[in-house]
C-alpha cells in the first residue's frame, strides 16, 4: 500500500543528462581532470601508481562543485590520487575492519547484532580516496539477482535480523529495475522491518533521485532511512536540496555520516557549517567517523585527541540535535565506539 503523502512536483532542472550518462562519462583521466580544473601538474601531486591501485573516478556534477585553480579544494582532495597514497604506514591495512572475516556468504557482511549489510553493487559513482573498502574483494561479493537466494536465505534463517543495510560500493549505482526486484524479495522476509541505504549518489549525481527511484521507495512495507555521507558543506547545493526534499516527501529518513579527514573537514568551522547546512536540507548529522586505517589513506588521518577537541567545540557552539556522535570502529568489534 502506498503512503498517503502530499508530494510537490519538483521541476527537473538538471535533467540535461541522465544519471547513467553521468556515471559512464565520469572523469577517469588525470590530464582531463587538471584541464577542467585549470590546474597544472606542478600544483597537484597526482600519481599514476596511486591511480593504478585505485582508479581516479569523478562525475562532472561533483567536479562542478570544485573551485577552479585551487589545488587544495576540499572536494578535489577527496578524489585526487596523490603521491602520499604510496607511503607505507604501519597499522594501515587492506582490510582495516576485518570485514572479510565477517563475510559468511557472498554478498553479506554480518558485523552487528540484528542487522546485516548486503553488498548490493560493487560499483561507485566516485572513488573516494579514504574509502575503507578500496581494497574490498567485490569480485567475490557481487551476486546477480538470480544469486540473491543464498544471501536472502541467510537473513531468512535469522529472525533476529530486522534491518538490512544496502551497501557497496554504492547500492544506488544499480538500476531501479534491479533494486525494485531485490526489495520485493527482501519484503518477503517478514522479520525485516527496516531498510537502510548508504549512498553518496544523491550528493555526487543529484539527478539519481528520480521518479523511478522514488517509486520503489514509496512503500509502507519498511521504514527506510538513507545515510548520505557528506564530508564538506561544499558538497551540498540547491540540487542536493531538491533531491533530499523529494526523498523526505516519500517518507525516507535522511541521516549523514562524515569521515573526519585531515585537510578537508578537520576544523570546527567546517563541521559546524556542515551540520547547519545538512539540517537546512532536511538531513540530520548522525556520525563523524574517525578514519578507518586503510592502506593508502594515512595522509587523511586525524588524531583522536583532535577529534575529541572538535567534538567539544561543536557541543559548545551547536544545539545538541546538530552535534553528530564522534565515533570509531575497532577492527572486528560489534559496535562503533565513542571517540
Ligand atoms: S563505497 Fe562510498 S566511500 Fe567508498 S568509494 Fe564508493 S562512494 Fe566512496
Amino acid at each position: 500500500m502506498k503512503k498517503t503523502v502530499m508530494v510537490t512536483k519538483i521541476e527537473p532542472i538538471w535533467q540535461h543528462q541522465s544519471w547513467q550518462d553521468e556515471l559512464s562519462n565520469a572523469i577517469c583521466d588525470k590530464k582531463q581532470l587538471l584541464k577542467l580544473l585549470e590546474l597544472n601538474e606542478s600544483q597537484l601531486n597526482l600519481s599514476v601508481n596511486a591511480a593504478l591501485k585505485f582508479p581516479l573516478r569523478v562525475p562532472t556534477s561533483y567536479l562542478n562543485k570544485m573551485q577552479k585553480g585551487n589545488p587544495l579544494d576540499p572536494l578535489l582532495l577527496q578524489i585526487a590520487p596523490l603521491v602520499n597514497e604510496l607511503v607505507n604506514t604501519p597499522n594501515f591495512t587492506e582490510d582495516p575492519l576485518l570485514e572479510t572475516e565477517r563475510n559468511p556468504v557472498p554478498g553479506i557482511i554480518h558485523k552487528y547484532q540484528g542487522r546485516v549489510l548486503l553488498i548490493t553493487s560493487g560499483a561507485c559513482a566516485i572513488n573516494c580516496r579514504y574509502c575503507f573498502r578500496r581494497h574490498f574483494p567485490y569480485q567475490d561479493n557481487n551476486p546477480s539477482l538470480k544469486d540473491w537466494q543464498a544471501s536472502l536465505q541467510y537473513v531468512q534463517e535469522r529472525p533476529d535480523i530486522d534491518e538490512i543495510i544496502l551497501s557497496g560500493g554504492d547500492p544506488l549505482a544499480a538500476n531501479d529495475k534491479y533494486l525494485r526486484r531485490l526489495i520485493e524479495q527482501i519484503a518477503e522476509i517478514s522479520h525485516v522491518k527496516r531498510l537502510r541505504i548508504h549512498s553518496r549518489l544523491p550528493l555526487v549525481i543529484p539527478q539519481r533521485v528520480n521518479d523511478d527511484l522514488l517509486s520503489w521507495m514509496d512503500t509502507d512495507r519498511f521504514d527506510i532511512s538513507m545515510v548520505i555521507h557528506a564530508n564538506h558543506p561544499n558538497e551540498l547545493d540547491s540540487l542536493t536540496a531538491q533531491g533530499f526534499k523529494s526523498l523526505r516527501q516519500h517518507g525516507v529518513t535522511l541521516l549523514n555520516q562524515s569521515v573526519l579527514l585531515a585537510g578537508i573537514n578537520d576544523t570546527a568551522e567546517i563541521l559546524i557549517e556542515l551540520s547547519k547546512k545538512l539540517f537546512s536540507q532536511g538531513v540530520l548529522p548522525y556520525y563523524v567517523h574517525a578514519l578507518d586505517k586503510v592502506a593508502g589513506a594515512s595522509h587523511f588521518d586525524v588524531t583522536a585527541a583532535k577529534g575529541r577537541e572538535l567534538q567539544q567545540q561543536l557541543l559548545d557552539n551547536l544545539p545538541g540535535y546538530l552535534v553528530p556522535k564522534f565515533v570509531y570502529t575497532e577492527p572486528g568489534s560489534t559496535s562503533k565506539k565513542p571517540l
